[in-house]
């Protein structure tokens, strides 16, 4: 089976196309700047290739791609009926998906209705849900929600305490995103452990960053909200802050509210506490040249982390599980290791010698940990293929 799984920005569109059952990718390409002039590249059959196409709209984008794909030389199908379903990732699905759904008009509707939520994303989203339909009719799409995994939180972790009017008229309460990424890690650490009785934390750490706390595979909490914004310090988002620093600022700076957002989630996180950049290994290397905002800025995001990884711990009432992934979590042994310190109260115990690995699924806990900490590579897109496999197959 060959999943086309799609990734629709406001101006760039990223695919892959992917054995859901093998997890092999045979292409996987980026078209940019559409809308402006349009360029596609191509990884295929060992090799790069780069091509200005004119993409006025989606549509031309999902047509070189599928071009591409077909094409004699560059190519790795023979023709596009070759396509068995097309996966697209959604970021807002807001209270109307629970989990990954094949898509009607119903589904569109529901997706458009999301826009409030997801004002960036969600109509870039449908631009390539629909580009997709115009070009491939009779293939089988589904939708595959950021925010779906955790959909499962109780009210107490999802309701702000805040008046009942802008949850009931305006769906405002958390939500969460990287849920494809949580999912993924939580079935990996449920078939690894064994077991689905198990207590879990998750900790993606990338640029963008959020933990879940988990139960029996259920999501029972996480650190991002109503939008990405909340939680931990990321690349260049704030996280968590006090709500009035913003009307401080604004006051202050005569500010509007969309420009001070745009400071709190672009000019922010460890790239204002560092002052040199946003990628945790140049912060690193400034750490330890002697850079002491560097070191601020690593000890802030590694308390943070701790603290959120304490209180889920004191949310599911224990902790049997602890997971890194993405960017930093799979490849920063000495930020695992920053942010385990102080831990050993709950359980959790590294073993250096363990920790000291990149980019694969192991343990790096010490044998005598009570906690069983893993490093477990994310795949957002094998989740998503195969959450796409599974319901065309369902459905025939
Ligand atoms: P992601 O958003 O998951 O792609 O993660 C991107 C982030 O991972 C980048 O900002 C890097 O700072 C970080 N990263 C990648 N490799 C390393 C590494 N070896 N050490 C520290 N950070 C890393």
């Amino acid at each position: 089976m060959n999943v086309l799984i799609i990734n629709a920005g406001s101006s760039s569109l990223k695919y892959q196309l992917m054995n859901p059952d093998t997890g092999v990718v045979s292409a996987k390409g980026l078209c940019e700047r559409i809308y402006i002039d349009g360029r596609l590249t191509h990884n295929a059959n060992g090799k790069k290739i780069v091509k200005d196409i004119p993409m006025p709209t989606h549509s031309e984008a999902i047509q070189a791609v599928l071009s591409i794909l077909v094409d004699p030389v560059e190519g790795v199908i023979k023709s596009t009926d070759e396509i068995d379903a097309v996966g697209h990732r959604v970021l807002h699905g807001g209270m109307e998906f629970f989990d990954s759904c094949i898509i009607n008009d119903e589904v569109i509707a529901a997706i458009e209705k999301c826009i409030p939520l997801g004002p960036l994303h969600n109509p870039a989203n449908l631009m390539g849900i629909r580009a997709c339909q115009a070009v491939m009719p009779s293939t089988p799409q589904v939708a595959v929600f950021d925010t779906a995994f955790h959909m499962t939180m109780p009210p107490v972790a999802y309701r702000y305490a805040i008046p009942t009017e802008y949850y009931k008229n305006d769906s405002i309460r958390r939500y969460g995103f990287h849920g494809t990424s949580h999912k993924y890690v939580t079935k990996r650490a449920i078939e690894l452990m064994g077991r689905k009785d198990i207590k879990l934390v998750n900790c993606h750490l990338g640029n963008g960053s959020s933990l879940s706390a988990v139960k029996d595979g259920k999501c029972q909490d996480t650190s991002m909200g109503l939008t990405p914004l909340a939680g931990v310090p990321m690349g260049t988002r704030s996280g968590d802050l006090d709500a009035a620093v913003v009307q401080f600022v604004m006051n202050k700076y005569g500010m509007s509210a969309d420009e001070c957002l745009n400071m709190l989630n672009k000019k922010s996180g460890v790239l204002a506490l560092s002052g040199i950049s946003s990628d945790f290994r140049d912060i690193e290397e400034g750490a330890e040249a002697g850079n002491a905002d560097c070191t601020l800025a690593l000890d802030k995001f590694a308390y943070e982390v701790r603290k959120y990884i304490g209180s889920y711990a004191a949310a599911l009432g224990g902790l049997d599980c602890l997971v890194f992934t993405a960017g930093v979590g799979e490849n920063s042994a000495s930020m695992r290791a920053r942010i385990c310190q102080n831990l050993e109260y709950l359980g959790v115990k590294l073993d250096p010698e363990k920790n000291n690995v990149r980019g694969k699924e192991a343990i790096i806990s010490a044998d005598d940990s009570k906690v069983t900490v893993w490093v477990i590579p994310t795949n957002e897109e094998l989740m998503i293929a195969q959450d796409t496999a599974e319901l065309v197959n369902a459905a025939k």
